[in-house]
């Protein structure tokens, strides 16, 4: 077993991108609640996990109530902090990579611009032990789309990294150090 999960736990997505990472993955095994105990780090997956986030934030409270310690990771590109789910769940990971994809929609540029100042104002990584990290997909990745989301007047040192996302097509390495497994979240 390896030390981190990287756990789906919806399947999901309403992004619907050509080429999803889940469409190659093929099986994906399913475990049961007490399988994540044994993991040092759980990176929180989908799909997209914040299309079910009430269930995320009642996973983590029964984690935490059944003992786990480990490192929370959150793998998201529809957080909005103008829900209290979404927001708890931000709260309580210690990090999340948050991607833009190509082609954001108005309302997906402005979800990251409150999520950057949320970030800033109440989660800075620099006063809170912290990683979260914004990807943006390189084909939007302009000066137009940073300035959109607010990062020329906020700076960007509350993110511990803001990169271009190359997306290519058939490709979704997993870290030699992960495993993925599927823990079925919607049936809880
Ligand atoms: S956002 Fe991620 S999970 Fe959703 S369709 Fe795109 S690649 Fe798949």
């Amino acid at each position: 077993m390896k030390d981190v999960a990287r756990v789906i736990v919806t399947y999901d997505c309403p992004r619907n991108c050509p080429n999803c990472c889940n469409e190659h993955i093929g099986d994906v095994p399913a475990v049961k609640f007490e399988d994540l105990l044994k993991y040092k780090e759980l990176v929180i997956t989908g799909g997209e996990p914040m299309e079910i986030a009430p269930r995320v934030v009642e996973m983590i409270h029964r984690l935490q109530a059944n003992g786990y310690n480990g490192k929370l990771w959150l793998y998201t590109s529809c957080l909005k902090t103008t829900k209290w789910a979404d927001r708890a769940v931000l709260q309580a990971v210690n990090g999340i990579t948050y991607t833009l994809h190509h082609k954001p929609s108005q309302k997906d540029l402005s979800d990251v611009c409150k999520l950057n100042k949320y970030l800033l104002e109440n989660l800075d990584n620099r006063a809170h032990d912290r990683s979260d990290r914004l990807l943006i997909d390189s084909r939007c990745y302009t000066e137009e789309v940073l300035r959109i989301i607010g990062l020329y007047d906020t700076g960007t040192k509350h993110w511990s990294s803001i990169k271009p996302l190359e997306w290519k097509d058939d490709e979704c390495p997993i870290p030699d150090n992960e495993e993925l497994i599927y823990y079925d979240l919607e049936r809880v």
